[in-house]
C-alpha cells in the first residue's frame, strides 16, 4: 500500500499538468491513523467529484460496543457520524479552491429522518466513511498544492473530529442512539397493542414551512395532546414511560374544520414509518411500517393493474382487470395506487381529502338518484373501506372534513379542534343514526380480487447510449432508468434524494429475480431480504 509520502511525490510530479494526470493518485494509502482510499478520480473539475473513503480501525476510533450493539443503534450511530462529518467539513474545509467543484469535501446529507445509509459503516474492527472530494484545478490543470492541503490538513481534521469517539459529544450521541432505539421499540409494540399508529403527548407536528421540514418554532406550535379515551401508555427501554394517542386498527376518520391541523397530523403519521432526529418533535410519532400514503395522481401511467374492485364497466367495454393507460384520470390513478400498495403488502392506507379525487371518495344519495350505478364505473372508496379491513386486514386512516357519509363506515372519528384531537366517535354515531343518509351501498358483497402481477425482465431496460447500465436520479422525485423517466412526484413518503438513488439501483437489482414466475411482491421481498441480511452496501 502507498503512504502519505507517496501521495506528496505524486502530487509534486503532476502539479500544473492536465487534469487527467490526477488519475495517478487513484490508490489506497496507509495514513497512519487510517487508510485513505481514492477510489475514483473525476474526469474534469466540473464532473461529479471524486469518490474517496477513509477507514479508521476501532483501536483508534474507540467506539464502545454498546453504541452499535443493536440494529437500531448501529443505524443511528452511522447516521450520527454522517452528520458529524458534514458538520466538521463545514468547519474545516475551506471550500472553493478553483474551477468547478474544486475544494469541496462532502458526504451524504441527512434530513430530519434517521435512515439506513451507506455513507458510514461501523463494524467491530473499523469505521468507514464514503464521501466525495472535488480535486482542485486552476482552469483545467492540476492544482497540487491545494490538493495537498485538502488531504494533509483538512481531511485529517475532519476525520479526527468526526470519527474519534473521544472527540464526540457523548451526550448528543447517546440521545441520538437511544431515541432511535426507543422509536423502533415503540413501532414494534404497535402490533401487540392492536394499533396502527401512536402519537406521543407533547409531540410537535407542524413544520417550519411547506419547504422547511424542521419543527415550527416552540412558542408557535400547539403540542399534541391525546384524547383521554385513546390514550395509551408505553414503557420504552431508554426514555421510560410515555403516553400518547393510540390509533387502533380499522377505519379511522380524522375530521375537523379547515386549518385545524388535520393534514398536519396525517403528514406526521405518513413519516412515522421513519425514526426522527432528537428535537424534531415527531420523535415518538410512529406508524406501522407498512403504512402507505395514497393519493390521486392523474396523468400517471398504469400497467396491467386489476382495478376492477373500484372501477368496472368503462365506456366502450375497456377491461379493468388488467388496466393499462398512459394517462390515468384522478379516480383511476387513485384506484391503481391503492391496488398496487395492497399488491406488495400494505397494511395501512393513509388518505387525505386534499389530495384525493372527489368522485373516487364519495357518491352521495342525490348523485345516485341522478346517475344510475349502471352508468357509473366507479365504486367509491366509502363502499370498499370496510371490506378492505374485514377481508384483508388493511386499516385506513382518512382525513375527511367534507363528507359525513363516512360516519357510517368509520370505527372511530377523531376531530381536530385548534390543533387538538377529540374523540367524537359517539357523537358521530348518534348523528349518523339521527339523520340517516339515503345513499345505497354500492360495494357488493366482497372487496374483490387483488391480482398479483408478474413483471417481465425485458421490460426493465437499464441501457442508455453506449452504457449497458445507466441509472441516475434527479433530485427527490425522478429516476432515469436507462432511457425511461420514472416520476416519483406523488410518492409523498420519499424524504431523501439518497432514497431515490437507492430505489433506482434497487429496481435494477430486482431484475435478477424476474424469472417470469415470481410476482412483484415476491421480487420485492427478495430484494428487501438481501438488504436486511447483507446490508444496503
Ligand atoms: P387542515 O388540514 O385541517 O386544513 P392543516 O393541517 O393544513 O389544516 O394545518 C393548517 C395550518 O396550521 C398549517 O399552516 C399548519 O402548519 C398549522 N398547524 C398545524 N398543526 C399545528 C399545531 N399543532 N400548532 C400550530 N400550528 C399548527
Ligand atoms: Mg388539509
Amino acid at each position: 500500500m502507498r503512504n502519505a509520502a507517496d501521495l506528496i511525490s505524486t502530487l509534486r510530479r503532476i502539479e500544473g499538468k492536465g487534469y487527467k494526470a490526477y488519475k495517478d493518485i487513484e490508490a489506497a494509502y496507509d495514513w497512519g491513523e487510517y487508510t485513505l482510499f481514492i477510489d475514483h478520480v473525476q474526469g474534469d473539475p466540473f464532473a461529479s467529484p471524486s469518490l474517496v473513503r477513509v477507514r479508521i480501525p476501532q483501536k483508534i476510533a474507540l467506539f464502545p460496543k454498546d453504541a452499535y450493539s443493536s440494529k437500531s443503534r448501529e443505524i443511528a450511530l452511522r447516521d450520527f457520524l454522517t452528520r458529524r462529518f458534514l458538520y466538521s467539513s463545514r468547519k474545516f474545509c475551506r471550500g472553493n479552491r478553483g474551477t468547478g467543484n474544486s475544494g469541496i469535501i462532502l458526504i451524504d446529507r441527512p434530513g430530519q429522518e434517521i435512515l439506513k445509509r451507506t455513507s458510514v459503516l461501523v463494524t467491530e474492527s473499523y469505521i468507514e466513511a464514503r464521501f466525495v472530494m472535488g480535486l482542485p484545478a486552476h482552469g483545467r490543470t492540476v492544482a497540487a498544492m491545494h490538493a495537498r492541503a485538502m488531504f494533509f490538513d483538512e481531511l485529517p481534521r475532519i476525520v479526527r473530529a468526526s470519527f474519534f469517539f473521544g472527540n464526540l459529544n457523548g451526550g448528543m450521541l447517546r440521545e441520538h442512539i437511544e431515541i432511535a432505539e426507543d422509536a423502533d421499540f415503540l413501532r414494534n409494540q404497535l402490533y401487540s397493542l392492536g394499533l396502527v399508529a401512536f402519537v406521543a403527548d407533547g409531540a410537535i407536528l407542524p413544520r417550519a414551512s411547506g419547504i422547511d421540514p424542521r419543527p415550527l418554532a416552540k412558542g408557535r406550535a400547539v403540542p399534541f395532546e391525546s384524547p383521554q379515551s385513546l390514550r395509551v401508555q408505553v414503557e420504552l427501554p431508554n426514555r421510560g414511560t410515555i403516553t400518547g394517542m393510540g390509533i387502533p386498527k380499522g377505519v379511522t376518520l380524522i375530521v375537523g374544520g379547515g386549518y385545524h391541523g388535520k393534514s398536519t397530523l396525517l403528514r406526521a403519521l405518513e413519516l412515522g414509518v421513519y425514526n426522527h432526529i432528537p428535537g424534531d418533535g415527531r420523535d415518538f410519532v410512529v406508524t406501522n411500517p407498512y403504512a402507505v400514503k395514497i393519493r390521486a395522481e392523474d396523468g400517471r401511467r398504469i400497467e396491467g393493474v386489476d382495478i376492477s374492485s373500484f372501477i368496472a364497466n368503462l365506456p366502450l367495454g375497456q377491461d379493468t382487470t388488467a388496466f393499462s393507460t398512459e394517462d390515468a384520470s384522478g379516480s383511476t390513478s387513485q384506484a391503481a395506487n391503492i391496488i398496487e400498495a395492497i399488491e406488495v403488502g400494505a397494511q395501512v392506507l393513509l388518505v387525505d381529502e386534499d389530495t384525493s379525487a372527489t368522485n373516487f371518495m364519495i357518491r352521495d344519495h342525490r348523485m345516485q338518484e341522478l346517475v344510475s350505478k349502471d352508468n357509473e364505473p366507479i365504486t367509491p372508496f366509502i363502499d370498499k373501506v370496510t371490506q378492505l379491513y374485514k377481508e384483508a386486514g388493511i386499516s385506513t386512516l382518512l382525513v375527511m372534513g367534507g363528507s359525513g357519509d363516512y360516519f357510517d363506515v368509520a370505527d372511530r372519528v377523531v376531530c381536530m379542534v385548534e390543533y387538538k384531537p377529540y374523540d367524537v366517535t359517539e357523537q358521530a354515531r348518534i348523528i349518523a343514526e339521527k339523520s340517516r343518509t339515503k345513499r345505497r351501498r354500492e360495494g357488493g358483497k366482497h372487496f374483490g380480487v387483488i391480482s398479483e402481477r408478474i413483471p417481465l425482465v425485458h421490460s426493465f431496460d437499464p441501457s442508455r447510449g453506449k452504457r449497458d447500465v445507466k441509472i441516475s436520479s434527479k433530485g427527490l422525485q425522478t429516476i432515469v432508468f436507462g432511457t425511461h423517466t420514472i416520476d416519483l412526484g406523488a410518492v409523498e413518503q420519499l424524504v431523501d434524494t439518497s432514497q431515490t438513488r437507492a430505489l433506482g439501483d434497487a429496481i435494477y437489482y430486482a431484475t435478477k429475480f424476474m424469472d417470469g414466475r415470481r410476482t412483484l411482491r415476491d421480487i420485492i421481498d427478495a430484494v428487501l431480504k438481501d438488504i436486511a441480511e447483507r446490508g444496503l452496501n
